[in-house]
């Protein structure tokens, strides 16, 4: 390689059912498509030609070959078992090298250049001969592993932990629960050093879970119309049919699933709703919550002193996952950054560093609010729904598009108003109300028709809500500019200020106005105001606007004497420079853009 090439790490998540690879450079970071795929199933197998295959073509024969394809390797990493292959046993040493050697091939020919060099990741309750297992195969796979880092370490790190800039010390949670494994950990960062304090976990728990129940659901729903067993390829084939539901649930309140010919007579055609996958689920989200506080009590803290919840892992974007997280630790858990991605983005940014280059931000559009829906009819509340009932909740990368079911109360109710919300709160009242619509012409049923609602919101904030009644299809939907809502309406603002000034006015006319003190802004003179007033006619909230003006005065020297960034001072001088001149000519357009600055470098600036 010639000499001015910069070093190149690649980060490698070397999961037990997928695994992915990314690479920080000249402060960008890139996750490596593999075979058009960000992430690769962790799967080898031996094809019917006898050709070795890796990751999807490998998984896709799991179904119909499973004694030539070897899957979830890493569950016996670090021991004495060997897995078959075509007849032949091979170390997990050797099966994990063959899949390094794949993602190694791919940042290769993404590239355009050799790679050598590596970060892997792996559990954090991996034990060191787990750990030098990982390290071998990586050797094995011609990479120089220049670490291992603990999976929870590099969520962490693709958070920001860690960074020069964000030098606060903090204690997060990390959850990830992916296909085959869950477990939590509690991470402290302190002095930019990032260390897992405990970490609990089941190798044995996770997304392949789920889809065996919901197959075992599949069978039986079978069985109501077809008494023949399931043969095991049909099984195989409908447990990936229901993998495909289960993802659907986290978007949909329902998935539909149909399978032609699981037997020879057997058809399934069948609907599972989000609230009864939930309920299947629900004993082994049980189970990670006990886990959850073992962690905290073993890393001596309590749930209190957690700053931030991460989410890593496939099945966090299960909405009752965030949802018990959020009963249970009081805290939204973060979920901005792909959870699929989130681990092998940390190793990257780790391979930078380890490089010499320099630690990219990873920046994400994210929804800034919750959105709820409260769904009234006639004053009364659609089903036993008594608050707003979040679609989307805050900190959702954005495009999103998630629904949710609700369901009318009253016997042959024909209408529905959707009242969408923006906020925290369950409580209506201490949200923004944005928008409603009726849904009208409901069908003549019993209470409980089904409403699906649907909010799509787009990367300029474009929030489009639906509401679909799912028996005709009959739908309704309102576009509301969700960005538009966080502007405060500047005229009524001002207008509020200067009756507050006012009221302070009468009711202390001996304080001091310091508005009058040209320390931070040479006021124009009485006099001139009046004279000039007469020439250019000022506008009917010029009162309002000097009183906004006085007001952000004092706030912006407050911010200058407790001390701000050179820049932010000097733009803030600027802008109080501005403001007598505008006042001078009179140029209330010009007052009214320079506030406006004014008012956003404060806000931006005071905590
Ligand atoms: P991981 O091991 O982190 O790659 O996670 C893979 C697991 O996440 C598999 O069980 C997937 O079926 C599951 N998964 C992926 N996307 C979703 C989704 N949107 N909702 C629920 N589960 C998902």
């Amino acid at each position: 390689m010639s000499q001015n090439v910069p070093p190149l790490v690649i980060g490698i998540d070397l999961g037990t059912t997928n695994s992915v690879v990314a690479v920080a450079q000249d402060g960008t970071l890139t996750v490596i498509p593999v075979n058009g795929q960000s992430s690769m199933p962790s799967a080898v197998g031996i094809d019917p030609t006898g050709k070795l295959v890796v990751g999807q073509a490998a998984k896709n024969q799991a179904i119909s070959a499973p004694e030539n394809t070897v899957l979830s390797i890493k569950r016996i990493m670090g021991t004495d078992a060997t897995a078959e292959l075509g007849g032949k046993s091979y170390r997990p040493e050797e099966i994990s090298a063959l899949i390094l050697g794949e993602l190694k091939r791919a940042a290769e020919e993404h590239l355009g250049r050799p790679v050598t060099q590596a970060v892997i990741t792996v559990p954090a309750f991996f034990n060191e001969r787990q750990r030098l297992a990982t390290q071998d195969a990586g050797s094995l796979a011609g990479l120089e592993v220049l670490r291992i880092i603990n999976e929870p370490t590099a969520a962490a790190l693709a958070y920001g932990a860690g960074q020069a800039d964000t030098a606060e010390d903090e204690t997060l949670l990390v959850y990830d629960l992916g296909g085959g494994t869950f477990d939590v950990s509690v991470v402290r960062v302190e002095n930019g050093i990032v260390e897992v304090r405990a970490s609990h976990g089941d190798i044995h728990l996770g997304g392949d879970d789920f889809d065996e129940a919901l197959t075992a659901l599949g069978e039986e729903r079978l069985r109501e119309k077809h008494a023949d067993a399931l043969p095991a390829a049909a099984q195989r084939r409908l447990k990936s049919a229901m993998e495909l539901a289960k993802i659907r649930l986290s978007d949909e309140p329902f998935a539909t699933i149909r399978e032609e010919y699981l037997t020879p007579s057997g058809h399934l055609e069948t609907e599972i709703s989000r609230h009864d996958y939930e309920q299947l689920i629900e004993p082994w989200l049980v189970k990670t919550l006990d886990c959850v506080q073992r962690t905290i009590s073993d890393a001596g803290i309590t749930a209190h002193e957690i700053d931030k919840i991460m989410l890593v892992g496939g099945v966090t974007r299960t909405p009752i996952v965030q949802e018990l997280l959020l009963r249970t630790l009081g805290m939204e858990p973060r979920h901005e950054i792909n959870p699929d991605l989130v681990v092998a983005m940390g190793a990257a940014i780790q391979g930078a560093t380890l490089a010499g280059q320099p630690a990219p931000a990873i920046l994400v559009d994210i929804s800034a609010h919750t959105y709820s829906v409260l769904a009234v009819v006639g004053g009364d509340f659609m089903g036993d729904l008594l608050g707003c009932c979040p679609v989307v909740r805050r900190g959702t990368p954005l495009p999103v598009t998630k629904a949710d079911l609700f369901t009318t109360g009253v016997d042959s109710q024909k209408k529905v108003a959707v009242k969408v919300f923006q906020g925290e709160s369950d409580d209506p009242s201490q949200n923004l109300s944005i928008g409603e619509f009726m849904v009208t012409g409901l069908s003549k049923v019993p209470a409980g028709n089904e409403i699906i609602v649907q909010f799509h919101i787009d990367l300029n904030g474009l929030l489009t809500a639906t509401a679909t009644e799912k028996r005709t299809g009959l739908a309704k939907s309102v576009t509301i500019d969700t960005a538009g809502q966080h502007r405060i309406n500047l005229d009524a603002a001002r207008t509020n200020l200067a009756a507050l000034f006012e009221e302070q006015d009468a009711a202390f006319p001996d304080e001091d106005d310091d508005f009058q003190d040209a320390d931070i802004i040479p006021w124009p003179s009485g006099e001139t105001t009046a004279a000039s007033a007469s020439e250019v006619e000022a506008p009917a909230n010029s009162a309002a606007l000097l009183a906004s003006a006085k007001s952000l005065r004092n706030r912006a020297g407050k911010l200058l004497e407790q001390g701000v960034a050179e820049a932010d001072a000097a733009a803030i001088r600027a802008s109080l420079a501005a403001v007598p001149v505008a006042i001078d000519a009179r140029d209330w357009d010009q007052l009214c853009t320079t506030l406006d600055t004014l008012s956003d470098l404060l806000f931006y600036l005071e905590d």
